[in-house]
């Protein structure tokens, strides 16, 4: 009977509905794998950059975004899982992957003279993660295109 039944008659044995909202339970491919630091007050410009970029992304919200990349230990093997994984269920050959990093970061709780010193040590952050990744992405024999983001109050940066 349950195959038949219409999804908002299953009853709920033990949980309570808090509110109705649909979502498309189509399967999608990912434009994107997205690394993205998990403060709040940078969601805004994140569903900004996703309007943008279009498609859909799989987001990897993790304290600190790609910082912690360039670490070797359990950390970094679990967000180089999330990436594999995300490429696994949701990949194509277009799928590119972001790695963020923000400015005013508390995982990384550093401070600088000014906003020069700030960008040029997060693009340096930036491509010491991309170097792991493209690291494990030959192990793995996986070829994507990798992107940095600098996040900051003003708006969203590219790193070459
Ligand atoms: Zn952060």
């Amino acid at each position: 009977m349950q195959g038949t039944q219409k999804i908002s008659e299953v009853k709920a044995v033990g949980m309570e509905k808090l509110f109705d909202f649909p979502t498309n339970p189509a399967h999608y491919k990912a434009q994107r794998i997205v690394i993205w630091c998990f403060d709040d007050r940078f969601d805004e410009l994140y569903q900004e950059y996703k309007r943008r970029t279009g498609g859909h992304v799989d987001q990897v919200k993790w304290a600190g975004g790609a910082k912690d990349l360039i670490q070797a230990g359990p950390v970094r093997d679990a967000i180089l899982g999330q990436i594999k994984a995300g490429l696994k269920l949701h990949g194509s050959e277009y799928t590119e992957i972001d790695l963020m990093d923000h400015a005013g970061c508390g995982a990384y709780g550093k401070t600088f003279p000014d906003k020069a010193e700030e960008r040029a040590f997060y693009e340096e952050e930036l491509k010491r993660s991309r170097d792991v990744l493209l690291e494990f992405f030959a192990v793995e024999k996986i070829d994507r295109k990798v992107n940095l983001l600098l996040a900051d109050f003003d708006g969203l940066y590219r790193v070459a």
